[in-house]
């Protein structure tokens, strides 16, 4: 292979780092290895500040998001991983993931719970109740290719976006995907989200699944846990490319 070459598809690829600290990183590093799309995506696990500098998007994954917050904070990661979104580096959180980009949680363990910010949601951690209620429903997601193919939406206690807000001088939230409100158990009233809240469409009352604003995106789903790389492609092309 000659220099030139090899140095032409060094700029083209796209390094999009998974925060590797806890949780269902090596799912995401495995879907993102074997993205039909171009340009080219180079996965990188994140376990430092240097791993993440080296980044031009960054996956949080899945798993427990207190966790995964004190390993952050003793990895020395919680500050650069604040101000990464801060900045308006392309970050997607998927469940775990969606909670730490939050602004507000409940349902937090005694003692409150880290978040890094940057997506003007409230959510409450395990909104759909524990363990044996998590389900698998089939979503209907806008600008996914071949949209006519519902996609498997995995929720494994999940958390649920009780209210979306849009503050002044900050980006739109755009809504992906919902699912049918009665799918957040009636019993937990403290967790029922607030369509009246939702500056995007307040007559719609089913509960918002996939979330964008700005350069952040969240699902309270896990698609790293499917088959379908097609969520995976659409956060190169519309978040991290765009
Ligand atoms: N309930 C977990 C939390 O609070 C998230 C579960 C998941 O990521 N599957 O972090």
């Amino acid at each position: 292979m000659s220099t030139a070459s090899s140095s032409a598809q060094v700029t083209e690829a796209i390094v999009v780092g998974v925060l590797a600290l806890q949780g269902a990183f090596a799912e995401h590093i495995a879907i993102l290895s074997r993205l039909p799309s171009q340009p080219k995506v180079v996965p990188r696990a994140v376990k430092t500040k240097d791993d993440l500098i080296q980044c031009r998007a960054l996956i949080i994954p899945g798993g427990e998001s207190t966790t995964i917050a004190l390993l952050a904070r003793l990895a020395g990661l919680l500050e650069p991983l604040r101000e990464w979104v801060r900045s308006g580096n392309p970050t997607w959180g998927t469940c775990a993931g969606a909670i730490l980009l939050a602004e507000a949680v409940e349902g937090t363990k005694a003692g409150g719970q880290e978040l890094l910010g940057g997506m003007n949601v409230r959510i409450a951690r395990n909104g759909y109740g524990s363990q044996v209620e998590s389900f698998e429903a089939p979503l209907d997601i806008d600008g996914l290719r071949d949209p006519e193919k519902l996609f498997p939406g995995v929720f494994i206690r999940a958390p649920v976006v009780l209210s979306i807000q849009h503050p002044p001088m900050r980006p739109k939230p755009y809504i992906l995907a919902r699912v049918a409100a009665d799918l957040v158990p009636v019993g937990s009233s403290d967790y029922l989200p607030d369509p009246t809240d939702d500056p995007t469409d307040p007559q719609d009352d089913r509960t918002v699944v996939a979330l964008r604003q700005g350069r952040c995106m969240l699902t309270t789903f896990h698609p790293e846990l499917t088959k379908d790389t097609r969520f995976h492609e659409y956060f190169i092309k519309e978040v991290v490319c765009a």
